[in-house]
């Protein structure tokens, strides 16, 4: 079914060099082409923005931040090799992107991916699963892989030629650099990255998160990304400040029910913030901490200072020691 109306794509965007190639390869067949992006506590949007830009496309953002969180209480496909259960977090994209094309008119979402580039969410059998699972079935496009691929509907009906797509297999980038060329692409970006799922560190404390039933904690996850990390009990934490930008933001960072400990004003220390309900016990082992990490960690006793909304006094504390903090730490 050929049409004259423009035929209008919606292309999954991550900021990587290949949702820029998928669409590049679609413009190039007179395709009407629109971005889209994601953004949550976890990856943002920024890349994509480039991306879009330096192709010349337009980008729609949509936040995913409850559905992701969702994602990671229940992967229905279980989770990759750190905290990101990539498969369900792909298929509930493009099922967002199917409701997108529903609302804005689009005849069908593409995406970047390569058959076999990535060992989880890439193989053949996943990206059938992606299909099904999105609710998008045959108007899904992969046209760097297309032609390893069964027909879609697109192709099907005529709306993109089938001859025209691509048949990339596996996990190599030359070939991805040579299209890029080919297009004048002189803004060549390495491949997306940037999910903090992804990453040792910073999964361990989500898991610990996920294991106290906070996940539904923004404040809890938006501190992830600052500062060492510390359970007092299911609902305490400290987080200690690495350095003056870290100190900051727990201070910046700090909400109702918080409270900030510091050393006293001649002693250069961290900041610890203290998240939750603490008790005396707790918060006298938060203060040993921010001793621990004083630059007189050495001294018998240290001097700290606590506010926050129900306290407002110095400790005087030994710091913690070498065992205390092996027990603590996330
Ligand atoms: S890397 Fe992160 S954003 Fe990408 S599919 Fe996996 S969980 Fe989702």
């Amino acid at each position: 079914m050929k049409t004259d109306t423009p035929i209008k794509a919606l292309v999954m965007m991550s900021g990587g060099l290949d949702s820029m190639l998928a669409a590049c390869v679609l413009k190039a067949q007179g395709i009407h082409v629109t971005g889209l992006c994601f953004e949550s506590p976890f990856f943002s949007a920024e890349k994509a923005r480039i991306a879009a830009a330096h192709i010349g496309i337009p980008l729609i953002v949509e936040d995913f931040s409850d559905d992701l969180i969702a994602l990671v209480e229940h992967p229905k496909h279980g989770f990759g090799a750190n905290i990101n259960p990539c498969i369900d977090c792909h298929a509930g994209m493009i099922r967002r992107a199917g409701l997108i094309l529903q609302r804005d008119g689009f005849h069908f979402v593409a995406t970047g991916e390569v058959l076999n580039q990535r060992p989880m969410s890439q193989t053949r059998k996943n990206l059938d699963v992606v299909a099904e699972e999105s609710g998008l079935k045959d108007r899904l496009l992969r046209p760097l892989s297309a032609k390893l691929l069964p027909e879609t509907e697109p192709e099907r009906l005529g709306w993109v030629d089938r001859a025209r797509l691509l048949e990339l297999n596996g996990r190599g980038r030359k070939p991805q650099q040579k299209i890029a060329e080919d297009f004048n692409l002189t803004h060549v970006p390495p491949s997306a990255g940037g999910c903090k799922l992804t990453e040792p560190h910073y999964a361990e404390k989500l898991w610990d998160l996920r294991r106290n039933g906070q996940l539904k904690d923004r404040h809890a996850i938006t501190l992830l990304r600052i500062g060492r990390h510390f359970r007092l009990s299911s609902k305490v934490k400290a987080i200690v400040g690495r350095d003056s930008a870290e100190n900051s933001a727990l201070t910046s960072n700090t909400e109702a029910g918080d409270t900030l400990l510091n050393t006293a004003p001649a002693i250069p220390g961290p900041t610890v913030l203290v998240t939750g309900p603490a008790n005396e016990k707790e918060l006298l082992t938060a203060a040993q901490l921010c001793a621990r990490y004083s630059d007189v960690r050495t001294d018998p006793h240290v001097e700290i200072i606590a506010t926050g909304f129900v306290v407002n006094r110095t400790l005087i504390v030994a710091p913690a020691t070498d065992l205390d903090i092996d027990r603590l730490k996330i």
